[in-house]
């Protein structure tokens, strides 16, 4: 299971990611520098089962609480944190973990917000846990501090990105990508296209040759262009080019199996684990 997910790294990027197993879940770990910690889970080797099989970590699933209870102290264990997953709404608002978490303890339903940030004096006993099937996760690297966000198209127009980075205490240095709809399947309808044009420029958008064939949307030169725009050069991207779709023996695709399926993460900590 963990050959084929090394083996669909792109070849770029293959060098800079480590795959390894939580338990006996496959998970994609990029190299990154002290004390920033993060992987992308799979669906594979959990406890869930039918349309959610098998490491589905959204307690949000219906008649799944026991599986995604396992499947979350699976990740617990590993990272020897606490998680927190935010209530994830296409939203561009980003709080630190522990704030987040502080807002779960004092009100019944603290406001939703689609990024975290982490910060080792403030956040080291957290684990965030963002959840994914198709959008884009984004993580931000800088001197003190990281963020991790969850990019829908909305989100990433809108500018959660930027969000993410204006977060921080200081400007990110470097960024990750992790598998989500590629550039490869995205295709959208032409006021989704027109609105990336206008954000991100032409580049962004694949027209088809033949007339009257929808356009495709590259989600993740969109993410790259907007980690650009807060000082992260394009080589320290790191994208491992995994499509969730084309991939969806790996990764949950809400555009292959629809609304009835799990959803995979992105797992961000930070200290000696
Ligand atoms: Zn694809």
């Amino acid at each position: 299971m963990s050959a084929a997910l090394a083996e669909r790294i792109s070849h770029e990027a293959r060098a800079r990611f480590a795959v390894r197993m939580v338990g006996s879940t496959p998970v994609l770990e990029p190299v990154l520098p002290v004390p920033f910690r993060v992987y992308f889970t799979t669906r594979l080797g959990g406890g869930s089962v039918g349309a959610f099989a098998s490491m589905n970590l959204d307690h949000r699933s219906a008649g799944e609480d026991s599986a995604v209870d396992d499947n979350r102290r699976r990740i617990a264990v590993d990272t020897g944190r606490r998680l927190v997953s935010p209530e994830q709404v296409h939203g561009l608002r980003v709080v630190g973990a522990a704030e987040y978490v502080a807002a779960e303890r004092g009100v019944a339903d603290p406001a939703p917000c689609d990024g975290l940030t982490l910060n080792p004096m403030l956040d080291g006993d957290l684990a965030a846990v963002l959840l994914f099937a198709d959008c884009l996760p984004i993580v931000l690297c800088g001197e003190v501090d990281m963020a991790v966000a969850h990019g829908g198209w909305r989100g990433i127009v809108g500018g959660i990105v930027q969000q993410a980075g204006a977060a921080m205490t200081g400007p990110p240095g470097s960024a990750v990508i992790g598998p989500s709809i590629g550039p490869c399947c995205f295709t959208v309808g032409q006021d989704v296209a027109g609105l990336f044009a206008e954000r991100f420029g032409e580049g962004v958008v694949l027209r088809p040759k033949e007339e009257g064939g929808p356009p495709r949307v590259d989600l993740w030169e969109a993410a790259t262009l907007a980690a650009g725009e807060m000082g992260v050069p394009r080589s320290r991207v790191l994208n491992p080019r995994l499509c969730t779709v084309c991939n969806n023996d790996l990764f949950y695709s809400y555009r292959v199996e629809g609304p009835v399926t799990g959803r995979h993460a992105c797992v961000a900590w930070t200290g000696a684990a």
